[in-house]
């Protein structure tokens, strides 16, 4: 059985958790392929170092330097062999895992967070409780990110190129960076979270000098996005907003309501800042300060800056 990865790129280099699925298709069992779309050969080159891979597919051409739903569909299912398509469990990777599974007619599993004996884990339930399905025959499966390890380098794999340019019909030329240079929360090892209680948008700042020093993302909560426009739905963690499972959470003013939650509670490790002992975050904290965020922040600030210097 093959399992073929198709690796997430950014300006020109695969995501680094194109590591992590291959460590999921290890669990799968079978031969691990490598298929990587970029607008030449050069990030080939690093998925091929990959412990465990057997093969890398580059994709070049013109059209996958940024990322084209149905153009991308159809190039990496025309060059992709039969078995089960992995793909990380980001906005792209989720939309494109659709529809290659609607090109192939096989069965999508989306946010898988463990796979054991051919069986897939995901969340259900905005995350309160966890769901098992038996495959039964190719699926395409993503995989949420950091809940596998990533697998380790020193691999040697055969790099195949294929030259897709004249397949696409549609590509986009261009996308504008957003101004914001900060951290995507969904890519973030730490997070940094503000919710309604941190009183105005300005009081962010507080919240990006720990970042700054932690090297972490800012999110927030809904009720601060819908209340400040300063605050974008960019930031937004939750039901309606992004998922997100870094190994640090730290919620700073935020109630813990159950949409919240539903974003962030596989965090592996969950810190609640509020003056409210009853607020339901502290329920699902591994540490939880109760204390309005004017005492505690500047206090984590400096001791985080010795700890860190
Ligand atoms: C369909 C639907 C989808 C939703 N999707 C999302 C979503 O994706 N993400 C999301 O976050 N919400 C979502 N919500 C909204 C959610 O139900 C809550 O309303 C929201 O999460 C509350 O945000 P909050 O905790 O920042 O605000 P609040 O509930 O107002 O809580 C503010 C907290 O700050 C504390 N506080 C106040 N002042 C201070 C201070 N000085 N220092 C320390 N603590 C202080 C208070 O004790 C309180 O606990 C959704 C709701 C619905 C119906």
């Amino acid at each position: 059985m093959s399992n073929v990865i198709i690796a997430e790129t950014k300006d020109g280099t695969i995501h680094p958790g194109t590591a992590e699925l291959v460590t999921a298709a290890g669990a799968l069992g079978g031969s691990i392929i490598i298929v990587v779309a970029a607008g030449d050969d050069s990030s080939a080159a690093a998925a091929a170092e990959i412990s465990g891979v057997e093969r890398v597919i580059a994709l070049v051409g013109d059209c996958f330097a940024t990322y084209d739903a149905s153009s991308w569909a159809s190039a990496i299912d025309s060059v992709s062999p039969a078995g089960n398509l992995l793909l990380s469990a980001s906005a792209d990777g989720k939309d494109l895992g659709a529809r290659l599974a609607a090109r192939r007619s096989i069965s999508v599993v989306q946010n898988v967070i463990a796979i054991e004996d051919g069986n897939v884990t995901y969340p259900v339930y905005s995350g309160k409780a966890h769901e098992t399905a038996a495959l039964s025959g190719d699926a395409v499966i993503t995989v949420r990110a950091n809940t596998f390890a990533p697998a380790p380098g020193g691999g040697q794999a055969d790099i195949g190129i294929v030259n897709q340019s004249a397949d696409v019909a549609t590509a986009v030329r261009e996308m504008l960076a957003k101004a914001s240079e900060r951290l995507d929360v969904a890519e973030a090892n730490i997070i940094i979270s503000g919710g309604r209680g941190m009183g105005s948008p300005d009081n962010f700042s507080q919240l990006e000098e720990i970042a700054d020093v932690l090297g972490a993302a800012v999110g927030a909560s809904r009720a601060a996005v819908d209340t400040w426009e300063e605050i974008p739905h960019s930031m937004q963690v939750g039901q309606t907003g992004k998922t997100v499972n870094p190994s640090l959470y730290i919620a700073v003013g935020i109630s813990g309501a159950i949409q919240h939650l539903a974003g962030m509670r596989t965090s592996k490790y969950i810190v609640a800042i509020n003056k409210d002992p009853e607020a339901p975050i502290f329920k699902h904290a591994d540490y939880g300060i109760v204390a309005t965020w004017e005492e505690v922040l500047p206090t984590l600030k400096s001791e985080l800056q010795s700890l860190l210097a």
